[in-house]
């Protein structure tokens, strides 16, 4: 760089002043690398050389920039150029800041707004999985509701800024209502097209009633599928089955060949519970390793909003144990420059790593959800409505009056003091607001998310490392 006036003026201010580190960085220290995260960023994680160790240690909120340079360069002999270049860095990264009103703060991605809407196309469903809180009934939802809903969902959806609208057809089973799906498809691709709003679509079915036909059907018109599946074989048959109490196994293998095939697959949503927790490394092997399926994975964990008899939640330290097992599978899988943490090829139970947010999810604010009947709910899981689609002129609005899961997670006390708070964001409102009574509470899986949100981010500074070895060794 040219040494100017303006130049030398900047550099000279610039080191005058003092860096100190972000609220809630982590750091690890591993033998080759310190990796160095901040949780309230997007940024995400970066891998400093061992050597910069000293450097970071002069990072105290007292030495000012100036003084680290020249005590790296007097005992570290690391050159000023280089720690100047890894200074700027770690600002970049929001690890550290030079701003002392600025350690707390998040750092938020731009991006568009989009409305995430559950259509709740039919009550019926051709399973009778154990733990659903659905309680089925043969109805459907009338050809003229959905297309009422459809239209005051995009019109408010354009009121309130969205650019786009995202619609899960869901149920029940979905596909047995395909036909009224694929018209409700082009009457919303219409209207978005004319009020300028993107729109696509997805099926969220349990995969069983996938044909040849129907798949074509979807692909044809731009319908994505996402595929509920607990497990393999005995697994799947023992939590997932038809009304009969017959296994479903077979039948959402031959799904998945399908829409795989066809190249519309787009994940995989999978409940973990006490009965299948344990073979969920063996899920995810098959998944990506035998069928080398290149698709999201949504792992939940199980949460009794019914509050039925039988609880299937898993154990915490088994939970974490098979959680484990199961990363370290996708994680082989993964070793490559695009980390499947941003590009969401996997994601627990809402936790996102390098989008900091302050509420668990979009319920009640950017998610919503059509019943069959034509109410609107906050959520898919709640059975509490928030008015319907014939008295609301504007559906959103309607929403986020009737928004009774309203918390952000800093307004909890001990998830504000939570190093975590941005990327777990206080687990499932609905959950706690069953369980305890309350949402102002950490989740009930926290001593799972606390577990497992370190343990991931090492195996992501650790693909890094083993990416960078490859390409420069
Ligand atoms: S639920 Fe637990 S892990 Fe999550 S933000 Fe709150 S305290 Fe942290
Ligand atoms: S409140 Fe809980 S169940 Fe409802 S959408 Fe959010 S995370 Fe899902």
């Amino acid at each position: 760089m040219k040494i100017t006036k303006k130049n030398y003026i900047y550099k000279n201010s610039f080191i005058e002043k003092i860096p100190f580190y972000a609220k809630n960085v982590y750091f690890r220290y591993k033998k080759a690398y310190t990796l160095c995260y901040n949780p309230n960023s997007y940024k995400g994680v970066i891998l400093l050389d061992k050597k910069n160790n000293f450097l970071l240690k002069k990072i105290n909120g007292k030495n000012k920039i100036k003084d680290i340079l020249s005590l790296a360069e007097a005992i570290n002999t690391i050159k000023e150029k280089e720690a100047l270049r890894l200074i700027r860095l770690l600002i970049n990264y929001h690890i550290i800041s030079l701003d002392k009103n600025e350690l707390n703060k998040f750092f938020f991605k731009k991006e568009k707004r989009i409305l995430s809407v559950w259509f709740h196309i039919t009550n019926q469903c051709n399973f009778r999985c154990k733990y659903c809180f659905v309680e089925k009934t043969n109805e459907n939802m009338k050809y003229k509701t959905a297309e009422l809903s459809i239209k005051k969902l995009l019109l408010s959806a354009k009121k309130h800024n969205f650019e786009g609208a995202h619609f899960k057809f869901a149920g029940g089973e979905p596909l047995l209502e395909i036909n009224k799906i694929i018209d409700l498809v082009r009457k919303a691709k219409h209207i978005g097209k004319k009020i300028k709003i993107e729109t696509k679509f997805m099926c969220i079915t349990n995969g069983s009633l996938l044909t040849e036909k129907i798949a074509s059907l979807l692909k044809q018109n731009d319908i994505s599928v996402n595929i509920s599946i607990d497990g393999l074989g005995k697994i799947q048959d023992k939590t997932r089955v038809f009304r009969n109490g017959l296994g479903t196994s077979s039948y959402v293998l031959r799904g998945i060949n399908l829409v795989r095939r066809l190249n519309i697959l787009r994940g995989f949503s999978i409940t973990v519970t006490v009965e299948n927790i344990r073979h969920l490394p063996d899920l995810i092997k098959f998944l990506l390793i035998t069928k080398k399926i290149d698709a999201a994975l949504v792992i939940n964990f199980y949460k009794n909003h019914t509050k039925q008899e039988i609880d299937l939640t898993a154990d915490d330290n088994n939970m974490f144990f098979y959680l484990k097992k199961t990363l370290k599978i996708i994680y082989g899988e993964t070793n490559t420059i695009k980390s499947f943490i941003p590009s969401k090829r996997t994601i627990f139970d809402s936790v996102e790593f390098f989008r900091p947010s302050l509420t668990h999810c979009g319920a009640g604010y950017s998610y919503i959800s059509i019943m069959q009947d034509g109410s609107i709910r906050i959520c898919p899981s709640t059975t509490k409505n928030a008015g319907t689609v014939y008295s609301s002129t504007d559906i959103i609005e309607q929403m986020r009056k009737k928004n009774f899961l309203f918390i952000t997670t800093d307004k909890i006390d001990k998830c504000y003091n939570c190093q975590w708070m941005a990327v777990c964001r206080g687990g499932c409102r609905l959950q706690k607001l069953n369980l305890y009574g309350r949402i102002d509470t950490p989740s009930p899986y926290c001593n799972v998310y606390k577990k497992i949100i370190p343990f991931i981010i090492e195996l992501e500074g650790q693909r890094l490392f083993n990416f960078i070895l490859k390409r420069y060794i």
